[in-house]
């Protein structure tokens, strides 16, 4: 544990799932003094203050950001450029603004130009989530071992740069600074198509007429009920990384397509050395990630973890 603080005060601009996680990261090891915060209801504002994660909650965004020396938007991204607007005159010089937002050019686009001369914008994206939204969702250990991606603009100053770097390393993640379209074309592969697929297999199974609900739920464990669980994450979130990163998605998605396509024909032809192939391919990429520790082997990962008194019976 840190004896210093890494900042003396961090502003939360809502405080769901990402934004709870980095206030009980930074409480618990002493990361930052004063914790203040913001939501759009004042049901979340509460749950914030009940938890213990944050000291203030505040209905107007501005509040909550006078005199932060940091300041986190954790709201989706959407909204960013209406908090932008409503805190940019209270923001104080030499503080550093960042986000957590899954797109980055969109960000560096809403905001960037509402940012007041002095204070230091460095966006940034931890990868790092569950399918679970607000304030109670949130844990420390989120971002153990997990990627934060940093995107500051060209010129950015180092020392801040470093600050939040710093802060990140000490939530528990590894950080990597990268270019913002880079970073959109990357995530777009990577985490925004495997939902747009889960999103899409859930709901083919509300139009299905041959199969019914009920035995799509019993026979789940043959697959659907691992998309299930990408797929039930939260819907307001993914409209708006979808709405936000839409070049690059299409870019991919068009990709995609033509591979399933090449899938697909394999299939009618009965060319089963294609898809041993592909298969064969894809479980390697299955191991890399496992060797990275950026998941387990275990084939109960994650759907126990929000029951761990199943989990010590194992
Ligand atoms: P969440 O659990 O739904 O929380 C969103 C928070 O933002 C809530 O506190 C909400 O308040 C608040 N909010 C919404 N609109 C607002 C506004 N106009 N002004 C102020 N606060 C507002 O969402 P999350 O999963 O933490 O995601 C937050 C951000 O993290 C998103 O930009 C997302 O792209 C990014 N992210 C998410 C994940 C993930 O896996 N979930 C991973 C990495 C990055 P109310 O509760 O009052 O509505």
């Amino acid at each position: 544990m840190s004896s210093e603080p890494l900042f003396k005060h961090l502003a939360l601009i809502g405080v769901g799932l990402i934004g709870s996680s980095i206030a009980h990261a930074a409480r618990e090891r002493n990361l930052v003094g004063h914790i203040s915060c913001t939501a759009r209801s004042e049901a979340t504002r509460q749950t914030a203050l009940d938890l213990g994660i944050v000291d203030s909650a505040h209905a107007s965004a501005g509040d909550a950001v006078t005199g932060a020396d940091l300041v986190i938007l954790c709201a989706p991204v959407g909204a960013y450029g209406a908090i932008a607007a409503d805190i940019s005159a209270h923001l104080s010089p030499g503080a550093i603004l960042s986000d957590v937002g899954s797109v980055k050019q969109a960000v560096v686009r809403d905001v960037g130009p509402l940012v007041p001369e002095g204070v230091h914008f460095i966006p940034g994206h931890p990868v790092a989530g569950t399918e679970q939204s607000g304030p109670e969702a949130g844990f420390a250990e989120l971002f153990d071992g997990r990627w934060c991606i940093l995107t500051p603009p060209p010129g950015a100053n180092q020392d801040a740069v470093d600050r939040l770097s710093g802060f990140w390393a000490k939530l528990g993640s590894m950080v990597e600074i990268m270019d913002p379209r880079h970073h959109d074309q990357v995530l777009a592969i990577t985490s925004h198509i495997p939902h747009l697929i889960a999103y899409n297999i859930v709901s083919t199974v509300d139009d299905l007429e041959k199969v019914t609900e009920a035995e799509v739920i019993k026979y789940s464990a043959g697959g659907f009920r691992d998309f299930t669980r990408i797929a039930a994450s939260d819907p307001v979130m993914w409209r708006d990384v979808f709405l936000n990163n839409r070049e690059a998605v299409l870019e991919m998605l068009g990709r995609f397509s033509e591979d399933l396509a090449a899938l697909q024909r394999a299939i009618r032809w009965g060319e089963g050395d294609k898809l041993e192939e592909t298969f064969t391919r894809t479980r390697r990429i299955r191991r890399e990630i496992i060797d990275a520790g950026q998941d387990l082997s275990d084939p109960d990962f994650g759907r126990w973890s929000s029951h761990p008194e199943e989990e010590e019976g194992e």
